[in-house]
């Protein structure tokens, strides 16, 4: 579990204040590709400020196994912590080295689009197909929210996306342990449930908006560690995100794609969620960004149907029945989705 967590504004700027108090020098840095140059520069200026040396500063430019492991060969043995510092990519591919080089590995997220930033798993390709790897939790996580609100506001809405789509993974967790005795974890649940509710209050990109779902993707994170499985954060809207990368399909941002499923599948598991997330998603103006560059319906017919057996065993509210009718239904009539599909 972290044991440092700062999540506020100027918390960048004392990067190098939170390695020294222990000790962590030297260190290795990956960031993004692209990241914005004042963003390198504030980090380096923190650590030269504070004593810490930098033995390796790297640019990520892909999401794989290969990449990581060209990485880790270039960090120096006397590496102390591991950072990574930019978007999802960069970040899984850093918390994927230090868990390979078994260096402590210091998140610091530069938007807020999904909760891969301190979950356990890094979401890599190994030879060109995309996997789910395991990896420790970061010991660290920095999120500086003026930082995160100064992202594009589609990084925002992927978050909101994301998180959101816990409500039909616990739905569909629940549903998986009644039909096929799939172990529960109740606090892990409680608190992916949780974590969604406090950003409710305030679901805006103002700093406390961000605030909050920053806390509530890392809780997220920690309930799959909890759990001991990705139940708590991923069920049948992530298995229709993945088999639209797997099938082909034009890539959008990942919780775009968890997000809108998480609206469809919310429909056929009953009660309250699919008002709840449509209202959310009104509320924070989500399907602005869907419909800047529709999905494709055809992409989605043919993931939706491959979905259930993107992962072995794991049950959910696809596995039993055949939903595609039912969503092109509502593609056609729900007026949230106006425009998002063509
Ligand atoms: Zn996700």
């Amino acid at each position: 579990m972290p044991w440092l967590v700062r999540i506020k504004s100027g918390a960048l700027q004392r990067l190098g204040l939170y390695l020294a108090r222990s000790c962590l020098t030297p260190v290795a840095l990956f960031h993004s590709e692209g990241l914005l140059r004042a963003i390198l520069d504030t980090a380096g200026q923190s650590l030269r400020d504070h004593g810490i040396a930098l033995a390796l500063f790297r640019e990520v430019k892909e999401a794989s196994v290969e990449e990581a492991m060209s990485l880790l060969g270039a960090v120096p043995s006397s590496c102390k912590a591991l950072i990574g510092v930019g978007g999802g990519k960069a970040l899984d591919v850093a918390k994927y080295t230090a868990s390979l080089a078994g260096l402590p590995y210091i998140a610091v997220p530069t938007s807020l689009s999904n909760d891969g930033f301190c979950s356990p798993q890094a979401s890599l390709k190994l030879e060109g197909q995309r996997r789910s790897l395991s990896t420790g939790l970061p010991e660290a996580v920095v999120v500086d929210l003026a930082v995160c609100q100064r992202a594009p506001r589609v990084l925002w809405h992927s978050g909101v996306g994301d998180l959101s789509s816990k409500f039909t993974a616990v739905s569909d967790w629940k549903l998986a342990f009644h039909r096929r005795g799939v172990p529960m974890n109740d606090l892990a649940a409680l608190i992916s449930d949780a974590s969604v509710f406090q950003f409710m209050a305030n679901p805006r990109s103002d700093e406390q908006g961000i605030r909050l779902l920053a806390t509530a993707l890392m809780l997220n994170g920690i309930a799959m560690e909890i759990a001991g499985s990705s139940r708590p954060a991923s069920g049948s809207e992530h298995l229709i995100s993945h088999s639209l990368e797997m099938t082909g399909a034009r890539q959008r941002l990942h919780g775009l794609q968890t997000g809108t499923a998480a609206y469809l599948v919310s429909s056929l598991q009953g009660g309250s969620h699919h008002e709840t997330i449509g209202e959310l998603f009104a509320r924070t103006g989500f399907w602005e960004s869907v419909r800047k560059q529709p999905f494709s319906k055809e992409e989605w017919k043919i993931a939706v149907e491959r979905a259930p057996s993107v992962k072995e065993d794991f049950y959910t509210i696809l596995s039993d029945r055949e939903v595609w009718p039912e969503f092109a239904r509502m593609i056609a009539h729900d007026t949230n989705l106006v425009g998002c599909f063509e």
